[in-house]
Formats: C-alpha cells, sequence, structure tokens
C-alpha cells in the first residue's frame, strides 16, 4: 500500500517549473499553487499580468491533489440549516455561487483542453439513518422552492437502483456536478498558466511579506521577490507568515483510501450510475469510482492532522467502513491511503477579500474544488478593480473564539462529533 495520494501519483509531470532562484519584480505574487493559486494565475495571465506562483512544496500537492475527487453543486453544509443562518437570499446566493463554480471548472477544461477525466454524474447524498431521509425531503423541497429545481429525492423503494448497499435509506440527488482526475486537473491548470506566461516555483515557502514602497517584498527559501499585488492562497497553511488566517481556520484532517481496480461487472452493479456520493453522517464518508475503476472511499476517520505514517491508522478505520457499506468489496486489497487538511471556516463558508493591502481566498470548507477554481478567476477580477465580483464579500470574518494559531481544540471537537452522531 503506497502512503500517497493516487491523484499525485497518476498524474502526468509538470514540465514547466521554473529551476534557479526566485528574483525580480513582477506584477502580482500568487502564494499557493493550489487550484485556487493556479486558476487565478492563468486568468491574471489571459489579462496581461506578470505573474508569479509561490508553492511550499508540489504544486498541486495540497488539497487540491489530495480531495475526494468530487465537484459538487450546492454549498458545504445543509441548505435548510443555511436558510435559517442567513436568510432565504443570501443562502440561495451562496448555492448559486457554488453551482457557477462547477460550471466555472466545466468550462475551465474546454476552454484549457484539459485531460481530466470529467464525467457529469452528480453528486447522491445517501441517508444513512431513516430519519435523515425525512431531513433530505426538507432540504429537497426547500433547495427545489427556492434556487434549484435539477434535483431528485430517491426514497427506499428506488435506492437500491442507485446502489447496492444495506446502509443507506434513500438519497437526494444533485444533478449539476462531476468529478475528475484532480492530479491531471491540477497539471493540466499549472501548464495552462504557464501558457498564459505565469511562472511557477516549487519548493519555495514563504516566510515573510512585507510592505516595500506601494507593492511588497516577498521572501522564500529561493530567494526574494517584489511584487504591486499579493494574493495568498495558501488553504490551511501551518506556516509562513499568516497567523491571522490560521487564527480563523480549523485545519481538520481528512482521509482516503483507493482499492485495487475491481472487475467492470461488480462495479456496474454497485454503482451503476457511478455518481459522486457522499453519507449524512456527521463524521461522514464520501467516495466514488476512478477512472481506472478503483474505489476511492474517504472520510474524516479521526479528529487529527494529516501526518504521513499515522494516516495508515485512518486508512484502516475507513477500510472496516468500506467492508461494513459494500461487504461484496470487504476483501478488495488497499493500494492506497493518505490524508490532507481542510481548511475549515467556523461558519463553513469560504472567505476572500483584502487585508491589509493583500488579497486572499481560502476556507471552502471541504467543498473547494469547484469553489477554489472559481475563486481564482474572480480574484482576478476583484485583483483589477472588478471587487463587486467576489460572491463573499459580504461576510465577516472573525476569529475562532480561543484559536491561537494551533489547533488545539481538534480532539474535544472530534469527541464532541462522535457523540452528536450517535443522537443524529
Ligand atoms: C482529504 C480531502 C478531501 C476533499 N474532498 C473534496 C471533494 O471531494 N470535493 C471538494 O469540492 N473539495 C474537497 N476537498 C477540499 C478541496 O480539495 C480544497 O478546498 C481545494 O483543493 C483548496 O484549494 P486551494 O488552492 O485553496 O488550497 P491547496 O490545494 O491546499 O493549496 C494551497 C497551497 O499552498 C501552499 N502553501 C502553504 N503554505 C505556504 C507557504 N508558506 N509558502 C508557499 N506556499 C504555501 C501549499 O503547499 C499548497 O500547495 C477535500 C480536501 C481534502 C483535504
Amino acid at each position: 500500500m503506497k502512503l500517497d495520494s493516487y491523484w499525485l501519483d497518476t498524474a502526468p509531470p509538470l514540465l514547466s517549473a521554473c529551476e534557479g532562484p526566485v528574483d525580480g519584480q513582477t506584477d502580482v505574487v500568487v502564494i499557493g499553487g493550489g487550484f485556487t493559486g493556479l486558476s487565478a494565475a492563468q486568468a491574471l495571465g489571459k489579462r496581461g499580468a506578470a505573474v508569479t506562483v509561490l508553492d511550499a512544496g508540489r504544486i498541486g500537492g495540497g488539497a487540491s491533489g489530495r480531495n475526494g475527487g468530487q465537484v459538487n453543486t450546492g454549498v458545504a453544509q445543509d441548505f435548510v440549516a443555511l436558510v435559517a443562518q442567513l436568510g432565504v437570499e443570501r443562502a440561495s446566493a451562496c448555492y448559486r455561487a457554488f453551482s457557477d463554480a462547477v460550471d466555472t471548472v466545466e468550462w475551465l477544461i474546454r476552454e484549457e483542453n484539459i485531460d481530466c477525466n470529467y464525467i457529469a454524474t452528480g453528486k447522491l447524498k445517501l441517508a444513512s439513518k431513516p430519519h435523515h431521509l425525512a431531513h433530505l425531503e426538507k432540504t429537497a423541497e426547500a433547495i427545489r422552492r427556492e434556487v434549484d429545481t435539477d434535483i431528485e429525492l430517491i426514497d427506499r423503494s428506488r435506492i437500491r437502483s442507485e446502489i447496492q448497499s444495506d446502509s443507506f435509506h434513500g438519497g437526494l440527488l444533485q444533478r449539476h456536478g462531476g468529478q475528475m482526475h484532480m492530479g491531471k486537473f491540477a497539471v493540466g491548470l499549472a501548464e495552462a498558466a504557464v501558457r498564459r506566461g505565469a511562472k511557477l516555483y516549487e519548493n519555495a515557502a514563504v516566510t515573510a511579506i512585507v510592505k516595500d514602497g506601494s507593492g511588497f517584498r516577498i521572501t522564500t527559501a529561493r530567494g526574494e521577490v517584489r511584487a504591486r499585488q499579493v494574493l495568498i492562497a495558501t488553504g490551511p497553511s501551518r506556516h509562513g507568515p499568516f497567523g491571522w488566517y490560521r487564527r480563523r481556520l480549523a485545519p481538520i484532517g481528512s482521509f482516503i483510501v483507493v482499492t485495487e481496480p475491481l472487475s467492470p461487472e461488480l462495479l456496474a452493479q454497485v454503482f451503476p450510475n457511478r455518481r459522486a456520493y457522499t453519507t449524512t453522517r456527521l463524521m461522514h464518508n464520501y467516495f466514488r469510482v476512478t477512472p481506472d475503476s478503483r474505489l476511492l472511499f474517504g472520510g474524516r476517520a479521526r479528529f487529527t492532522a494529516s501526518e504521513r505514517p499515522s494516516d495508515a491508522k485512518s486508512g484502516r478505520i475507513l477500510q472496516e467502513g468500506l467492508a461494513a457499506m459494500f461487504p461484496m468489496l470487504a476483501s478488495a486489497r488497499i493500494d492506497y491511503c493518505w490524508g490532507g487538511l481542510v481548511d475549515m471556516s467556523a461558519d463553513r463558508l469560504p472567505h476572500a477579500g483584502q487585508h491589509d493591502g493583500i488579497y486572499f481566498s481560502m476556507g471552502y470548507s471541504g467543498h473547494g474544488t469547484q469553489m477554489s477554481t472559481h475563486m481564482g478567476q474572480v480574484m482576478a477580477d476583484v485583483m483589477d478593480g472588478h471587487e463587486d465580483q467576489n460572491p463573499w464579500r459580504e461576510s465577516e470574518w472573525p476569529a475562532i473564539p480561543g484559536h491561537t494559531g494551533k489547533p488545539w481544540f481538534l480532539p474535544l471537537v472530534g469527541t464532541y462529533y462522535r457523540i452528536k452522531d450517535i443522537f443524529y
């Protein structure tokens, strides 16, 4: 079993990263080479800006290359709860923003001719308990009434036509959405940014950002560069001069296992419509079939950060969950196991804008493959003076109370969710 991301292990190599030191003067420095940063670099380059992307590690090696492979519409949290929190108008605007984000991914794939196995088969949220279906029904009614008619409630009598498992009592199908090979998308987007003139630097961790005249001086592990504008696209970064952001995000570990390739007959029987699947538990699971016929199965497993050796422990918990849900797959060999960090905000909504003259976009809360890509495009507009394009411009972003930048509270939150899940 490889303790590595399947997406990164099976992606083509990125051939166009810069060698040599980071130096000189540029229009925009983008810190972070995930989907937010790469999409922003592509869009800014298209407008004629000189862009330098700096990543502490491998381009696409953060959450963007380590996720569940789903490109879903709909908000991270339950729509009914979001309406209670924000009112119908703002909740509907949030939902629409996620729908637009799926469109942005599909458009970019076409525009830049990115080969990433995208299929638009929608998302099926599966009710793990009988009363969860009643809640999904209420959610479906609210979504259909306010914002999206392209959804369908699958009741208990029909759920077997969607998935061969005794674990579910129905589901909510949102058709607008898809899935793709995240490593291929990351490399494709990076090459597109380079075609638009961007320079990409790997292993260039940013250690300081200092105001310098009308711009900024950015210090990295590979040298210094000056820029007129800076965009921080670092997700839940645990190093570098990003304390203000760290106090606003909880870096929550999420883990994934991938099986050996499975027989097409078996897959056609268990997952006939090849949806992106999630479950309704608080400690939920998400899964899908990969382009080469493996099952990718993920979940929170443990409330802990992802660290290479201990990811295997989370993998074993996931393997047990997979076997309980799909007994016919219990003996499938596990070929990959890895973890990543989700940039969870307190309101589980993205946050983007400007702080101390520096632009930022993050906080996608586990629903960011589409939103980070979308926000990269949006931030290019915002940095060009069109602040009104930012769908998150009106939301406040206070620090998480008691959060000093180190997530000491995660084990407590984990215990709380585990207990809550029993009664939920
Ligand atoms: C296990 C897991 C499963 C997920 N599943 C899904 C899913 O199925 N669907 C979905 O929509 N979303 C999912 N997500 C969330 C989604 O992957 C992220 O929201 C999205 O990829 C965020 O992109 P990003 O570019 O903002 O951040 P990232 O991809 O994390 O990129 C940030 C980059 O910043 C770099 N960086 C950090 N600090 C520094 C520094 N000091 N200097 C320079 N560079 C730095 C990092 O190296 C990294 O490459 C999942 C996330 C995880 C972890």
